[in-house]
């Protein structure tokens, strides 16, 4: 079979924002890496500018789609079905709107595909194909396959690529959908985060993404991958915890591994927020000593701040950009949390009335789409833009995160 994977876009600023992260998106990637080598692939990221091709010859057409992309990944099933092709749907919003997206797709895939996949495909070769395959237990990392280069090539990212280091996150943040859409945390193997890391360097790739939501969660994990990879001489970014400014061991060894730079998830300076986000571990008092211990081992520091917490009042912009300019961070990345539906969050503000849309394309990071508890929505809007502005100089005006 031919089989076609597109990761959706509708050419919001969530678009921009991935396009300039840089790498591929891991959806269409894991799930062309997993297919059977006697079929053949097709791939499509829109979030890069590539357009689908409507006029192709595979078999079946698999979608991956977030939240303010499901109106687009929509519009490409409906020409595809009118094409008599065989559609699966995947992604964030499918796994928690299984119902909306049941009426666009021959079966939904949820969770981790590889768990399913080979048994899916020979569904579809028997005409026995079910509504809705599940993952139901977390995917065995050391089973994964690197992903194609020959199909998408690294060139297409701007010669920055991603390299599976982790799925999971051990945190539960109420606003983040990570520890809703994977079990549990997983550790890939480190041979084989080697092995496709020389094999990227041969290619010509010079930024490597150490794919991971808490990439030294895990000590004794991250000071043998540390070393490991050291020797390959690429230039990595990785996203983790403020927690590793408490541990200048892993500091050093993750400067000698070539770690150029770590995106923190710094949210906000309310306490209250925090705590009530569940995410207590960061203490906006002790942010300025712990930033300025990363940048000694000439780490650069990527915050990322969120904007609309019900604990907070109009006063939170100008508060947040007196706490930017103190704690020094390199890149400050403003935004709006986004109450993705499937996250605690969004169960909370619609079971409050406070959710003002499910316009889903709205869900882009340039809309206040909620109200929260102490500021009205223009508030919000108005705010995050003043914030935008006051920050460009050191900000990547990135105004989507998950
Ligand atoms: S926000 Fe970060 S630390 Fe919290 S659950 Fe999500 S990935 Fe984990």
């Amino acid at each position: 079979m031919k089989i076609y994977f597109i990761k959706a876009s509708s050419g919001s600023d969530y678009s921009k924002y991935k396009a300039e992260t840089g790498g591929p998106p891991q959806n269409i990637f894991s799930a062309a890496a997993a297919t059977p080598a006697h079929h053949e692939v097709q791939m499509t990221d829109e979030t890069i500018g590539m357009k689908t091709d409507f006029d192709t010859d595979a078999d079946v057409v698999v979608i991956f789609m977030s939240t303010p992309d499901a109106y687009r990944a929509y519009e490409i099933s409906n020409t595809f079905h009118e094409k008599g092709k065989i559609i699966l749907l995947g992604g964030l919003h499918t796994k928690f709107n299984q119902q909306e997206a049941a009426g666009y797709a021959h079966a939904l895939i949820i969770g981790e595909v590889e768990n399913y996949w080979e048994k899916l495909l020979s569904d579809i070769e028997s005409g026995t194909i079910q509504p809705v395959y599940e993952s139901q237990e977390a995917f065995d990392l050391a089973k994964l396959n690197p992903y194609p280069t020959n199909i998408i090539p690294p060139s297409k990212y701007n010669h920055t690529w991603s390299v599976v280091v982790t799925r999971g996150c051990p945190f539960k943040c109420n606003f983040c959908l990570v520890p809703k859409f994977f079990d549990s945390f997983q550790l890939r193997p480190i041979p084989n985060i080697v092995d496709e890391l020389w094999h990227l360097k041969k290619l010509g790739v010079e930024w490597v993404e150490l794919h991971s939501d808490n990439l030294t969660h895990n000590k004794a994990y991250a000071m043998e991958l540390f070393a490991a990879i050291a020797p390959i001489g690429l230039k990595f970014f990785g996203e983790t915890t403020v927690l590793i400014a408490r541990d200048e061991e892993l500091l050093l060894a993750a400067r000698q591994a070539g770690l150029k730079a770590a995106l923190l998830g710094i949210e906000t300076p309310s306490v209250e927020a925090l705590k009530a986000q569940k995410k207590a571990f960061v203490k906006p008092n002790k942010m300025k000593e712990a930033i300025a211990i990363i940048k000694k081992y000439d780490i650069e520091v990527w915050g990322d701040f969120l904007f609309g917490f019900d604990e907070h009042t109009p006063d939170i912009f100008r508060e947040t950009l007196t706490f930017i300019k103190d704690i020094n961070v390199d890149r400050v990345i403003p935004h709006f949390m986004i109450p993705f539906p499937g996250s605690e969050n969004f169960m909370q503000l619609d079971k409050n009335g406070q959710i003002l849309t499910k316009d889903w394309s709205l869900y882009d990071g340039s809309h206040a789409v909620y109200r929260p508890k102490n500021m009205s929505a223009k508030e919000l809007e108005d705010g995050i833009e003043w914030i935008w502005n006051k920050t460009s100089s050191l900000s990547e005006k990135l105004k989507y995160w998950f």
